[in-house]
């Protein structure tokens, strides 16, 4: 039985369209597996917009074989428009082979009037849409509820296929190859924003398929933050921070718990912390006898109310954005939070009976200070060990994002990032610790998209019809990126709302926080 079959067989709120009577038939492509799509909100919200309009069909398409729509077994050719979301740039590759696989010409200018328009946003191109300008006819930059209804009726309209991607392009928030300036699309006020209310969700027991909260509801608290750590894309390309309202947050579980089989409750908002009614909305849930789960957070804003409430929400983990555990390279990367802060997130945390604390940690920084970090992992591995808990640490290198000040940074080398690995491979163990990082070629190949421009279209081409699975080919098949400090940047086409100068800023007050320190001595 092929993926369409079986997920269709298993899910709840599945939304069919009749075919002869839709105006505009949109194929919504997750360039990846059906776990990963709909796991979170993007895909779900995406179709829930689009099949909005009455004249609408909306039907999805996942990375699979064969290549057909989860509603109906169609294939992408038969649909008026493909629409990409493209959240992180290695899905580039995929996208190439959905394209190949339904026999459609990955580059633009090859396709003729009778192929499906092919559009893609979300987060990585629109940040830096460059790499895949030669590839899709369009590419929307930013968040799509203000500017929906103005794209439909474009893609609606009789207009051949031709000069529905020139009229598109005249919006301010689409880009396509050779447009000088376009505007980021924000959707300002969240409570005037549709949330999917029928959410879809599934009833397998089956791991591969089963997404992540399989069986919950999906709260979009807020979007964006303010807190602008110099990594941090999303606060750089998608700010300010916004929340809906705690009424309607309140409408929202309502009417959406009515609506699906969901016993837990999962809240999405990446500065979800900096909400006035954050613990509102949790209390909220609880008292509804449902299970939460909350995202990661800064540690400095974690107290006992919130390891309470994560608790009584039956969550056995809590995950941190740490980051770095030496204060001084925190301050490098523009997160600066005391050590203290930490330590005491943990001790509440395993006070509580909670089993699995989460860090996230980034390293290859300029001068990395191992030292001071391995001091503080040690003090965290001495209230583990009188606890039940275990410490799950995640690391990832530091790539640069386009937008971020770090973008004037030279992405790190595979070698470089193996190394630095082994240092920390050599320091953080211990019977209750688990230590995973990210293949430094997967790191090397999201660099090089992160920075990339619209050259890279032909290699992605070529990975997609070479069937490459191995990053550290792919990535030896990819140019070298970077950026000159003080360079003006391909990307910098897109408005991300973000003074430029406050970026250079924020990049020089982070190489000046390196000037006193002394070299690496680990
Ligand atoms: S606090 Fe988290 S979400 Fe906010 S800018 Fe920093 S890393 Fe990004």
């Amino acid at each position: 039985m092929d993926l369409a079959k079986k997920v269709d067989f298993l899910e709840y709120n599945v939304i069919r369209k009749n075919w002869q009577r839709s105006k505009l038939k949109i194929v919504l492509c997750y360039p990846n597996v059906y776990k990963a799509g709909m796991t979170g909100l993007t895909v779900q919200q995406l179709y829930y917009l689009f099949n909005l309009d009455d004249e609408v069909l909306c039907e999805r398409c996942f990375l699979a074989e064969p290549l057909r729509t989860i509603e109906s077994g169609a294939e992408l050719r038969d649909f008026d428009v493909i629409a990409f979301t493209l959240q992180y740039e290695e899905d580039y590759v995929n996208m190439v082979k959905m394209l190949l696989d339904a026999g459609i010409n990955p580059m633009a200018e090859k396709r003729s009037q009778a192929d499906p328009v092919i559009i893609a946003g979300g987060q990585a191109v629109s940040a830096n849409p460059l790499p895949v300008s030669k590839i899709v006819d369009c590419v929307f930059v930013g968040e799509l509820e203000p500017c929906l209804s103005d794209l439909l009726e474009i893609l609606k309209s009789k207009m051949s296929k031709r000069r529905k991607v020139e009229e598109m392009s005249n919006l301010k928030s689409v880009y396509r190859y050779g447009k000088e300036r376009v505007e980021r699309c924000l959707a300002l006020d969240l409570d005037q924003a549709p949330h999917i209310l029928a959410q879809l969700t599934t009833a397998s027991a089956d791991a591969f398929i089963d997404p992540l909260f399989a069986n919950a509801f999906c709260l979009e608290v807020s979007r964006s933050c303010n807190r602008r750590c110099r990594f941090c894309l999303v606060s750089w390309t998608n700010g300010p921070l916004r929340y809906r309202s705690l009424g309607k947050i309140k409408g929202l579980l309502d009417e959406g718990l009515s609506r699906s089989k969901a016993n837990r409750v999962v809240l999405i908002g990446t500065g979800i912390f900096d909400v006035p009614w954050f613990k509102d909305v949790c209390a909220e849930v609880l008292s509804r006898n449902l299970g939460l789960s909350i995202p990661s957070l800064r540690p400095d804003v974690v107290d006992d109310e919130l390891l309470e409430f994560i608790k009584k929400g039956g969550q056995k983990t809590i995950a941190l954005g740490v980051e770095s555990l030496s204060k001084a390279d925190r301050a490098f990367l523009g997160k600066a939070y005391d050590d203290e802060a930490l330590e005491n997130v943990v001790e509440m945390a395993v006070d509580k009976g909670l089993t699995e604390i989460k860090f996230y940690l980034i390293t290859c920084l300029p001068k990395e200070d191992m030292e001071n970090s391995f001091q503080l992992f040690n003090k965290i591995l001495k209230i583990i060990a009188k606890s039940r808990a275990t410490l799950h640490i995640s690391m990832n290198p530091l790539i640069p994002k386009a937008h971020t000040p770090f973008q004037w940074l030279s992405p790190p080398k595979p070698n470089m990032i193996k190394e630095s690995y082994r240092r920390y491979f050599k320091l953080f163990k211990g019977p209750k610790v688990r230590f995973e990082v990210l293949n430094p070629h997967r790191a090397v190949f999201q660099a090089v998209l992160s920075l990339g421009d619209e050259r890279l279209a032909f290699r992605l081409v070529k990975l997609a019809e070479l069937r490459l699975r191995s990053w550290a080919t792919m990535t030896r098949l990819m140019p070298e990126v970077f950026l000159k400090p003080g360079e003006k940047a391909p990307w910098d086409v897109i408005d991300v709302g973000c003074d430029k100068r406050v970026v250079a800023r924020s990049f020089e007050e982070a190489m000046k926080s390196l000037e006193d320190r002394r070299p690496p001595n680990l």
